[in-house]
């Protein structure tokens, strides 16, 4: 357990302040309070917002080289912290600390990227002279950043999905709020710590900690706010697209991820990788593999190994590292699973391992003939438990991977490079992983979903065009 007996102050405006009201920080696997952070009111937000205008100034005329000097040496405070980070990760959220330390990994790498492409923000020149009576024309284009944008993180990578943010912000000379997930505050605020401490003058980035009901709708709805960047489930992202009104918005939202196994796959890589991608982060992960469509032949046998290696988890402490999975972000949660597969069991479908709870915890769970309109077919279930379908072929798998208002990325196991290209043709996804599970994922690579799973790319580079617009330059030679 971790404890830090002072209450964490956060950074608004330029200054670390504390508030009289605050909210615990909770670790969900024995309930203990780890700390508290300011509970901001709208006030404090208008504060942020303010303090951001000026900000946005200060970034928009800091040369490259101070940007990627400052992005730098924030990474390196990240490195020389490292533990320090993993074992926030581990406390505030649900990750053991292998997997926070993976994250802490990422984190280092995406502020490093986004230091390397804050050189690379360019534009081109334009072919004026194309259109007849034009010749004597001649430019170009450049980025420019939009000003100041509003960032509201999840809290299952409360680190580096803070840093897919910020990183670019900074790099492409925005200003930046960031509003994180009430549960798992901690990580944003030793990121806002690692800026501070590299240099980055205090009103370009603040983070703001609060009930995001309360204190989000002057956030996304202020016209100072170029951009609202959100990082969420899909129900809050459609509530602030609806509420943003005349702004870029990047949404980085759900999805109930397909794996299609075919009959010529490697059987023992596909199991391997499915089960890892489905109870990865105790199956909260946007990419989490959700369903896997098995082509007939070769479905017994894939079940019969599936089950065997999810019932070898072990489940338990999670700063142990031989834990493979730790609780749920809260009991609640864990009770909404527990309901969400009973459910499922109700309307017909076979329980073959897991199916457990105690607390905030819930073991890994396998189910199949689960009917196709069943909610956990059809919606996120964001917790450890994967559905089994047998299908006759990949058009089958096609369209039942299709089926549902998410796309986020699919895998697919095949030999067939035919077959995998139907499948990378057909499949409705933002990403597709041959001879992979939907989980993975580099964050220099463009990330993002189809229909209810988002709308925009991050991943760096991708994150810098959205926060930058291009300006055009024309000179009308004599
Ligand atoms: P959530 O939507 O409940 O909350 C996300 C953030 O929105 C939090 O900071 C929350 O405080 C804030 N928020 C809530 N109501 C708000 C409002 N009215 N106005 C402004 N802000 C508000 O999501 P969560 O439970 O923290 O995270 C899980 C979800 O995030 C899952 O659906 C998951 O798939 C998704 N996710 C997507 C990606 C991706 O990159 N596509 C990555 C990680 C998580």
């Amino acid at each position: 357990m971790m404890t830090i007996a002072k209450g964490k102050k956060m950074l608004l405006g330029g200054k670390w302040m504390e508030k009289e009201e605050t909210i615990s920080v909770y670790d969900p696997q024995d309930n203990s309070i780890i700390t508290t952070v300011p509970k901001a009111s709208k006030e404090d937000m208008l504060k942020a917002i303010t303090a951001a205008e000026e900000g946005a100034k200060i970034a928009e005329n800091m040369p490259a080289h101070e940007r990627i000097a400052i992005i730098n040496k924030a990474a390196d405070y990240v490195d020389e912290k490292r533990n320090l980070f993993a074992e926030t990760i581990a406390s505030e959220g649900s990750k053991t600390i292998a997997e926070a330390k993976n994250e802490v990994f990422r984190c280092i790498h995406t502020l490093r990227v986004s230091a390397e492409e804050a050189r690379r923000i360019n534009g081109e020149t334009i072919a004026f002279d194309q259109m007849p009576g034009h010749e004597n024309r001649a430019g170009y284009y450049y980025r420019f950043p939009i000003g100041i944008i509003a960032a509201i993180t999840p809290f299952n990578d409360p680190l580096n999905l803070v840093a897919h943010k910020v990183g670019p912000a900074i790099a492409s000379g925005n200003a930046i709020i960031v509003k994180p997930a009430t549960l798992t505050p901690l990580s944003a605020l030793l990121l806002a710590e690692a800026f501070d401490a590299a240099g980055l003058p205090r009103k370009i980035l603040s983070v703001v900690t609060g009930s995001g009901s309360e204190i989000g709708d002057v956030l996304i709805t202020h016209p100072s706010i170029r951009m609202v960047s959100f990082t969420g489930g899909l129900e809050t992202g459609e509530n602030i697209a609806r509420k943003a009104g005349l702004k870029k918005l990047s949404m980085e939202l759900g999805s109930n991820s397909p794996a299609i196994v075919l009959k010529d796959a490697d059987i023992d890589a596909a199991v391997s990788s499915c089960v890892a991608g489905a109870f990865g982060a105790v199956g909260q992960n946007c990419l989490g593999v959700q369903r896997v469509f098995i082509e007939k032949e070769n479905f017994d046998k894939f079940v019969r190994k599936f089950v065997l290696m999810t019932s070898q988890y072990k489940i338990g402490d999670k700063k142990d590292l031989v834990t493979d999975m730790g609780p749920l972000i809260t009991e609640k949660e864990a009770i909404r699973v527990e309901q969400w597969v009973n459910e499922a069991i109700e309307e017909g479908a076979s329980l073959l391992v897991g199916g457990k709870r105690d607390g905030a915890f819930y073991s890994p769970t396998v189910l199949t003939n689960v009917p196709a309109d069943a909610k956990i077919a059809k919606e996120e279930i964001f917790g450890p438990v994967v559905i089994l379908f047998q299908v006759n072929d990949l058009n089958e798998a096609i369209e039942k991977a299709n089926n549902v208002n998410y796309g986020l990325q699919a895998g697919i196991f095949t030999k067939d490079i035919n077959l995998a290209f139907t499948a990378i043709k057909k499949l409705e996804v933002g990403g597709i992983m041959i001879n992979d599970s939907s989980d993975y994922r580099i964050d220099a690579m463009p990330f993002g979903g189809v229909k209810g799973s988002g709308l925009g790319r991050e991943g760096v580079k991708y994150t810098i065009q959205e926060m930058t617009e291009p300006k055009i330059v024309n000179f009308k030679l004599g």
